[in-house]
């Protein structure tokens, strides 16, 4: 069985800003880290493979130096990685970042699982998994706290939904997204590591892996963003200090000012 993982990077930063013309997130100058979330679609894409034997692939779309957080899956375990780079893929949305995923899975072939995050930190959407299924004309299970089983044939795992969990079975090949809850990941070794270092990630541009130029990048992405914008803090909070009596003194003074005691 083959399982593969897509893994995005994102800014290392609460402090996002946005180019006010293109309305796209600044990433040059800005320390980047794997999205917080694919830490545990990485854990579990390994934890199948010691689990049901086969092999592993990472992939990421983005600029160059997301080789890093390939080179990390690598470090952790991961046997093949793949960085979809192209300046045709600029200005993707969800539509154009899971078409290009998609075609990149194709190429590489012969899939069982492939692994998402629940979301990514900065996007958000939690749309890239769900879409990737569309592409690929398979079932998608969004969720996922718990594989219980995998064969030849399905998955039977449990997903959260808003108030309980479910248990369900699906065909396979199936996307996952995955939530927190579902391992602990692990640290890299430093035998990891020194692969890690060796290791060179081949590059995919367009024309590696193929399909429709004008589902890529900007022409492929019909979500258009018309205003972005930092909410304004309005007011500061106030910081009182001293003894419990003085504290409760200080709060009931303020609360009488706004009228509320
Ligand atoms: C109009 C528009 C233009 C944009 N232009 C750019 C741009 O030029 N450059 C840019 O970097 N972003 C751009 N973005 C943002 C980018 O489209 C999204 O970040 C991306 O599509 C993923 O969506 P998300 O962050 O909501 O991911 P989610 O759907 O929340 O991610 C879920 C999971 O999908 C997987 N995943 C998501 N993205 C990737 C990826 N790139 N590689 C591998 N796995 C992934 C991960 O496993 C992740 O945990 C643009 C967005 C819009 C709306």
């Amino acid at each position: 069985m083959k399982f593969i993982v897509c893994l995005k990077q994102v800014p290392d930063t609460m402090d996002v800003k946005v180019d006010p013309v293109t309305k796209r997130i600044v990433r040059e100058g800005v320390p980047s880290i794997l999205n917080p979330y694919d830490y545990y679609a990485l854990e579990e894409c390994l934890r199948l493979k010691e689990r049901y034997g086969g092999s592993t692939v990472a992939i990421s779309m983005g600029p160059p130096q997301a080789e890093a957080v390939l080179k990390e899956a690598i470090s952790l375990g991961i046997d093949e990685a793949y960085l979809l780079s192209d300046m045709a893929f600029a200005g993707s949305d969800t539509l154009a970042t899971s078409y290009t995923l998609a075609q990149a899975i194709r190429k590489i072939g012969d899939f069982s699982i492939i692994l998402c995050g629940r979301e990514a930190m900065d996007g958000s959407t939690g749309q890239v998994g769900p879409e990737l299924a569309e592409h690929l004309e398979i079932p998608v299970i969004t969720y996922v706290s718990k594989i219980i089983n995998v064969n030849e044939n399905q998955i039977e795992c449990v997903r959260l939904l808003e108030d309980h969990y479910e248990t369900l079975k699906s065909p396979i090949p199936v996307v996952i997204t995955v939530i927190k809850e579902i391992n602990e990941p692990r640290l890299p070794s430093l035998k990891g590591m020194l692969r890690a270092k060796k290791t060179q990630i081949p590059v995919w541009t367009k024309q590696d892996i193929g399909g429709n130029d004008l589902q890529y990048g900007q022409d492929g992405s019909p979500t258009k963003v018309v205003e972005i914008w930092r909410p304004e803090i309005k007011k500061e909070g106030k910081i009182v200090k001293g003894e419990p009596e003085e504290l409760a003194e200080a709060i009931y003074q303020e609360l009488k000012k706004l009228g509320v005691a």
